[in-house]
């Protein structure tokens, strides 16, 4: 397959995850080049100039992959995904208010990493986003330059957070959203508040949305759109 999706850089000492997601992002089109350390990965992102990275948070000697993004964001606007351990809060928390555009958590699935990254790609394409005023997730439309939510072209009325919410799952269609990433993504890092806020918020848009938003819960990890 040609690369015609442009160059990541993944930046990942653990040479098995490296490959497994060098082999996933080469079958989606993607040119990927592998580096070990925070040092040769930001040489490797000055050099190839990739449309995104992906960074592991644990590497070895003396950068690591918070050290990446906080470097990289002095001069960069790329989009930048980082590898995080399993619940660690820390990380993730410092990893996004350092500029990364999202995080997965180690154990993760190689599908659900390039799925990410194809939202992030598309979010990030300033043309696309122009045009792209108009999201539609089976019945519902949502028209961004109006600010409203129709169904079967009828508005419904939503608060400012209600029409939020249904942006950024529709942004991320297919893709199962933790309420933390829910909360991060809508509501922003510095909100200050528990989970069950996304579930009252979730209840309104069903109600206000009915059958014909294809939401669903996904049992002990949260939601997913269409
Ligand atoms: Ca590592």
């Amino acid at each position: 397959m040609p690369a015609s999706n442009g160059t990541i850089v993944v930046i990942e000492d653990d040479p098995s995850i490296a490959d497994l997601v060098d082999m996933y992002l080469r079958r989606e089109g993607f040119r990927v080049i592998q580096t070990t350390s925070g040092e040769d990965g930001l040489e490797a992102i000055a050099r190839e100039r990739p449309r995104l990275v992906v960074v592991d948070v644990g590497l070895p000697e003396k950068m690591d992959g918070l050290e990446v993004c906080r470097s990289l964001r002095a001069t960069s606007d790329v989009p930048v995904v980082i590898l995080t351990a399993r619940d660690n809060e820390v990380d993730r928390i410092i990893g996004l208010e350092l500029g990364a555009d999202d995080y997965v958590t180690k154990p993760f699935s190689p599908r659900e990493l390039v799925a990410r990254i194809k939202a992030i790609l598309r979010r990030a394409e300033p043309t696309t986003r122009r045009e792209a005023t108009l999201l539609r997730v089976g019945e519902v439309e949502i028209d961004l330059a109006r600010h409203e939510a129709r169904v079967r072209g009828a508005p419904v009325a939503l608060t400012a957070r209600e029409f939020d919410l249904l942006t950024y799952l529709a942004e991320n269609e297919g893709l199962v959203l933790s309420r933390r990433q829910l909360l991060d993504g809508v509501w922003g890092l510095d909100w200050v508040g528990d989970d069950r806020t996304v579930d009252v918020h979730v209840r309104q848009l069903r109600k206000k949305l009915g059958t014909e938003l294809p939401l669903s819960t996904v049992w002990g990890v949260g939601y997913r759109l269409g």
